[in-house]
């Protein structure tokens, strides 16, 4: 099968079809997309080596479950133990033993097929499309925020960033009935903001205070912007990840007593039905799709500054 892989450096190979485990799915992969994690892998994140990626739609070719057999899934990251005391304890997704697909000491889905414990997997409703599909996992991780921070009707939300993870946090958090600006520095993407009805500011112009803040830029000066315009008692979400931090000065959350949270997964049935009711519109973020005959292109393509989501097509 096509993979790609990341060992010192990015490559294009053919390996064999990886062999299922008890319990797990082998997953012939459709779609897939290009995350900014998997950039932040490429740069020494983690220490990862192995099969690159963790967004993908597929279809189920084996499992134990019959029922599983030929369904279109979506799934979730991490692969959890089910026996320490962060899983017996409600947060499978803090398992001690954690591993993370593509991130972590699990093979990825930028592959022909991919390997994930049943458990893991969600079935697509028929009425998502696979273009809409392989963004359930980052649209996920936007929900996680709603899951973590009561925020109030009257509450004034700021989403600083406009790639991929910001444009999809934002909606969700939209989605819910909050007034959410979306900062970004982007004329393009924030015009994408601005066609699903929020309001948007370029991210130096932006002068009022919110009452939540939610770091998606991908970048340490996130957390400053952040720090900047949330009112004191107010909170700062973070959901930023990179291989190497840069120093801060956290004396505002002290003077301010700001809530800082940090936020990375989210649950996978809210994002299918927010899909499922087109509430969340993923196609203008959709850059390009490469065929996965293109696939170190297909990532050269991703790490161009400013690029929104890359798609690779493994269905051909
Ligand atoms: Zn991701
Ligand atoms: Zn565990």
């Amino acid at each position: 099968m096509r993979a790609l892989v990341f060992d010192e450096g990015l490559k294009a190979v053919d390996m064999p079809i990886p062999k299922r485990g008890r319990g797990e799915a082998l997953i012939r992969v459709s779609l897939v997309g290009i995350c900014n994690t998997d950039i932040e892998v490429t740069r020494g994140y983690l220490a990862y080596k192995g099969i690159m990626g963790h967004e993908f739609v597929g279809r189920v070719e084996e499992a134990d479950d019959a029922d599983l057999i030929g369904k279109r899934v979506v799934g979730e990251i991490n692969i959890v133990c089910g026996e320490c005391q962060m899983c017996r304890g409600g947060n499978p997704r803090h398992c001690d033993n954690v591993k993370a697909m593509g991130i972590n000491g699990w093979q990825g889905c930028f592959a022909d097929y991919v390997v994930l414990p049943e458990r893991n997997l969600h079935v697509v409703p028929d009425l998502v499309s696979d273009r809409q599909a392989v963004f359930t996992e980052p649209l996920a991780a936007g929900i996680e925020v709603l899951e973590q921070v009561h925020i109030l009707p009257t509450d004034l939300v700021a989403v600083i960033g406009d790639g991929k993870l910001g444009l999809l946090t934002a909606q969700a958090i939209h989605a819910s009935g909050h007034d959410v600006v979306v900062l970004g520095k982007h004329e393009k993407k924030l015009k994408i903001a601005e066609s699903t009805g929020m309001d948007v500011s370029f991210v130096g112009e932006f002068t009022e205070r919110v009452d939540v803040a939610v770091d998606c830029t991908g970048n340490a000066s996130g957390i400053e912007t952040a720090m900047a315009i949330v009112r004191p008692k107010g909170t700062i979400v973070l959901k930023s990840t990179f291989h190497k931090g840069i120093p801060v000065n956290l004396t505002p959350v002290v003077r301010n007593e700001i809530t800082c949270v940090g936020s990375r997964c989210g649950p996978f049935p809210p994002a299918l039905r927010l899909l499922e009711k087109e509430t969340v519109s993923t196609e203008p973020l959709i850059d390009a799709i490469f065929s996965a005959d293109q696939m170190t292109d297909a990532f050269e393509a991703a790490c161009t500054r400013g690029s929104l989501k890359i798609l690779m097509d493994f269905r051909a």
